[in-house]
């Protein structure tokens, strides 16, 4: 080999190395910008930065069905064995079977397996949502999301950080800092900022976020209890409720809310209440394990 050969090698690889270093610099710099404009919409007492996570791109763990990897990996601390998912604290909660149930039950009773009877669309469309009873992530196990977040509403509130919007408009949402539910949110904000949109109509009349009430007419804990929940623009969302449909027949509604305010959202883990069949459009609820079953059934 020439000693000119060898030396033009070093020497690319040389660049090579530099322009490796650059780009690993310019990420750093880019994840410390990131980590700062999601940790300045926190409330004072609580700016401390934060790395939220992009469930869109996250790696998913394999081995395990599907519903069991999407559970693992959205919720750090839980592991698997004997067809159960084992909570942080060692209890074991069986994930249960799909049972040949009416819809209706299926919704009240739903097992952990159950909760990923309909698949939640990543694509913005709402076409899926017309068959009746398609509520992808309202089936809740209302044992295995007291067992993941909260048995009781003063330990709820401990954990809870505001979280604030104020650019065209100002709206303060409680969240939960478990499973750093509070910083995803301020970082689906970040993304909004960033988006260069005006989003204030959504942020006017807000319903709320941190509430612990059961779901009316039953005993199951809305997810607003466990500060995981905010409704944004009451009069912009649209609710099956108040339109007059009859539960399995809300096929029909006008959807104002906008693609790209919905995608902030999912990116971060949460669902939106826009794409059920019984639609809440003015609601958004941390359930990241929904966005990684899509993308393992979509590979
Ligand atoms: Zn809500």
């Amino acid at each position: 080999m020439q000693l000119a050969h060898v030396r033009g090698m070093l020497l690319t690889s040389n660049v090579t190395k530099f322009h490796f270093e650059v780009i690993m610099i310019v990420q750093l710099i880019h994840k410390v910008q990131t980590a700062l404009l999601v940790a300045s919409f926190f409330g004072a007492g609580a700016a401390s930065a934060c790395d939220a996570v992009n469930f869109r791109t996250m790696t998913i763990p394999e081995d395990d069905p599907a519903p069991v990897r999407a559970l693992l990996a959205a919720y750090r601390g839980l592991s698997y064995a004997n067809d159960a998912v084992v909570m942080p604290d060692g209890t074991a909660l069986p994930m249960g079977v799909i049972r040949n149930v009416l819809p209706a039950e299926r919704l009240t009773s739903a097992t952990i397996s159950e909760q990923f009877y309909y698949t939640y669309p990543l694509a913005f469309d709402l076409t899926q949502r017309r068959k009746a009873w398609e509520d992808p992530g309202r089936l809740r196990n209302d044992a295995f999301f007291r067992a993941l977040y909260f048995a009781d509403k003063a330990a709820a509130r401990k954990t809870l950080s505001k979280v604030s919007w104020s650019k065209g408009a100002s709206a303060s949402f409680y969240m939960t800092g478990k499973y750093q539910v509070a910083c995803q949110l301020a970082a689906v904000f970040a993304a909004l900022e960033a988006e260069g949109t005006d989003f204030a109509p959504f942020f006017r009349k807000s319903g709320g976020s941190f509430n612990w009430r059961v779901i009316s007419g039953t005993d199951r804990l809305s997810a607003h209890s466990f500060g995981i929940a905010i409704d944004l623009n009451t009069e912009l969302g649209g609710y099956w409720k108040w339109s007059g449909a009859k539960p399995g027949h809300a096929t029909e509604y006008n959807n104002k809310v906008p693609q790209t305010l919905v995608q902030a959202f999912e990116t971060y883990g949460f669902i939106w209440g826009g794409k059920w069949h019984h639609f809440d459009g003015m609601h958004f609820e941390y359930r990241p394990e929904m966005i990684l079953y899509a993308r393992l059934i979509d590979e």
